[in-house]
């Protein structure tokens, strides 16, 4: 699975509900999480694999009380329903490699969502596991971090992301 790079299309689309939780949707959070582990990310959005649906994996390898999961976390139709508190961190993302920059996010969070057995569940996050779950919900509507930067650093970004990507391109080539 090949991991959508900023700023294509598909990145700035809102993706769909997942309606039917049958064996596409299974694999495709599987093949997700094998593409997130594989490029060492902590959190995977359909959208930045070229699918348009609800669909999020995430696994932080760190104790539970600094933000980690125990494990594998999918999330299908996430939602979240309350925020509080703000703290400002760096922040990254698999489809702008190369680039990161400091975000103000909730601390935490309250989530809602299915896991892939279609049961609801709802439980409360913080840490970095509340940022990475706001990151991937705005992947799911088609935003992206660095269309959070205030203007004079979006400004910067762009000059920066021009250089990056021109390298990326020419890495490609010498493939
Ligand atoms: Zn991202």
């Amino acid at each position: 699975m090949k991991i959508l790079v900023y700023p294509h299309e598909i990145l700035k689309s809102r993706a769909e509900p997942v309606r039917r939780l049958d064996g596409a949707i299974k694999r495709l959070a599987d093949e997700m999480l094998k593409t997130m582990y594989k490029a060492e990310g902590i959190g995977l959005a359909a959208n930045q694999v070229g699918e348009l649906v609800r669909l999020v994996v995430i696994d932080i390898q760190r104790p539970p009380e600094e933000g980690g999961t125990d494990g594998p976390l999918v999330l299908v139709n996430p939602v979240i329903v309350a925020g509080d508190g703000e703290e400002v961190a760096e922040e990254g993302c698999l489809s702008v490699p190369g680039y990161g920059a400091p975000l103000k996010r909730f601390s935490e969070v309250e989530v809602s969502c299915y896991d892939l057995d279609g049961k609801e569940l709802r439980f409360g996050a913080g840490g970095l596991l509340a940022r990475c779950i706001q990151h991937e919900i705005d992947h799911l509507d088609g935003i992206c971090f660095v269309d959070r930067l205030n203007p004079v650093k979006r400004a910067l970004f762009r000059k920066k992301w021009a250089k990056i990507l021109a390298r990326l391109e020419e890495e490609a080539n010498d493939r």
